[in-house]
């Protein structure tokens, strides 16, 4: 759904304009740095990009999902440290709290997380806990005085070493449940007492997009700090997930056709046997494949939005557009590393970069096999009602 065709259309030349004359320059420099200069940061603040998920009530741009699949297109046409910096605020960073958390605590932190002033985060996976997040062991335990003690450890949060506020699951219910009703959702401000974050986990990838630990020890958090309901944990990362795979999709899209746009300047420039190597028809094959593969994933993921916006049920959808763009942008990068040669190894180019960079596309929420399996059982679930 596109509220507003100009609107919207200024906001992408934007994108566009911040991805070419901003981010593309700086690059090689945050990749070295492992960080984003606060400069760059700023000026993505500047530019309203950390709001565009959250309502325009709380100080957002309350972009439609269509609308955010486009945007975060053009984005994530830079290395991944930059749309991630600003994406876990248009995502999974702030999507519990917009979908189901108290006025109060909307009003509390909403403004501030769209302004980029805050950064969110997203904290379920844990050492026992990945796929399977129902096996979760960090713990809220009533201290029935209307407060809670948290307690466990999360890994391999994305920002974690500096983000400000902290979305975790943790099991609330009988030990012995598992699934639905064992889990709750706190938002927990840094400073916390309890709450700590260790140095980033070195990673393969994705320099300047951080990760980590987060510890709750004897963290104590008033039950107002509760997102949606009590046990109610799951439901609300879910419904988080399922608009978050819409745009991870859409984060897929973008590195895979600005990685094509690389291959098309360099197959012009390098010659072999006399000749620019894309006149070469093998060559050629592997352009054709990426270009089918981009405009197959960005046509499910539009078509996906749309119907979410719309309100129709798009469970399935959301693993099928997951799967295939992050997928898509394996192979993508696969082949564009290929159609470099040598130069596509060494790090003169970006394209090591981002083949490094993509590689955690089909790990992160819910690897490929996680959405193999939802798009079967939903399959067979559907055949069976049908039979
Ligand atoms: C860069 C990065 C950023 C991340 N950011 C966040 C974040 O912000 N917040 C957060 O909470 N988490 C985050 N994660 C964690 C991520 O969501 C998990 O790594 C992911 O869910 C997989 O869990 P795992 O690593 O424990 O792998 P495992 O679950 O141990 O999986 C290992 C392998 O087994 C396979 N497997 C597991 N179960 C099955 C099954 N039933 N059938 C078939 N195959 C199966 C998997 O597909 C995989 O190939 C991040 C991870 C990375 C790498």
């Amino acid at each position: 759904m596109i509220n507003d065709p100009l609107r919207l259309e200024q906001l992408l030349d934007d994108v566009r304009q911040f991805v070419r004359e901003v981010a593309m320059p700086a690059e090689r420099a945050v990749s070295e740095a492992g960080a984003i200069p606060p400069a760059i940061v700023e000026e993505m603040r500047g530019r309203g990009y950390f709001g565009w998920s959250i309502p325009a009530e709380y100080g957002g741009a309350g972009l439609s999902t269509e609308e955010l699949a486009l945007a975060n297109i053009e984005l994530s046409q830079c290395t991944v440290a930059f749309r991630s910096r600003v994406g876990i605020n248009t995502g999974i960073g702030t999507e519990a709290l917009v979908q189901d958390g108290s006025e109060e605590l909307k009003r509390r932190y909403l403004p501030g997380l769209a302004s980029g002033r805050l950064t969110g985060c997203l904290a379920l996976t844990e050492p026992e806990a990945g796929s399977d997040a129902s096996a979760l062991q960090a713990t809220g335990q009533p201290l029935g005085d209307g407060r809670y003690r948290l307690d466990g450890r999360k890994r391999y949060i994305t920002l974690a070493p500096i983000a400000d506020v902290f979305t975790v699951l943790v099991r609330t219910g009988d030990a012995s449940l598992r699934g639905a009703d064992a889990a709750t959702a706190f938002l927990v401000e840094r400073g916390t007492p309890g709450l700590s974050t260790p140095p980033e986990t070195p990673k393969m990838g994705q320099e300047g997009a951080p990760i980590g630990e987060v510890h709750l020890d004897n963290c104590v958090v008033d039950e107002s700090r509760i997102i949606g309901r009590l046990h109610g944990g799951f439901r609300t990362v879910l419904k988080v997930l399922n608009k978050q795979r819409i745009n991870l999709a859409a984060l897929s899209t973008g590195p895979a056709i600005r990685m094509l746009d690389e291959a098309l300047s360099y197959v012009l420039e390098r010659k072999q046997f006399g000749q620019p190597i894309g006149s070469f028809q093998l060559v050629q094959a592997m352009l054709a494949d990426c270009k089918v593969d981009i405009e197959a994933a960005r046509a499910l993921i539009l078509d996906t939005a749309r119907k979410r916006d719309r309100g129709e049920d798009v469970t399935m959808e959301v693993s099928l557009c997951k799967y295939l763009a992050t997928e898509m942008c394996g192979r993508v990068a696969d082949r564009v590393v290929q159609i470099f040669g040598g130069q596509g190894y060494v790090k003169e180019r970006i394209i090591e970069q981002f083949y490094r960079d993509v590689r955690a596309l089909r790990i992160y929420e819910g690897t490929s096999q996680i959405h193999q399996l939802n798009i079967a059982r939903l399959l067979l679930q559907r055949s069976e009602v049908k039979a």
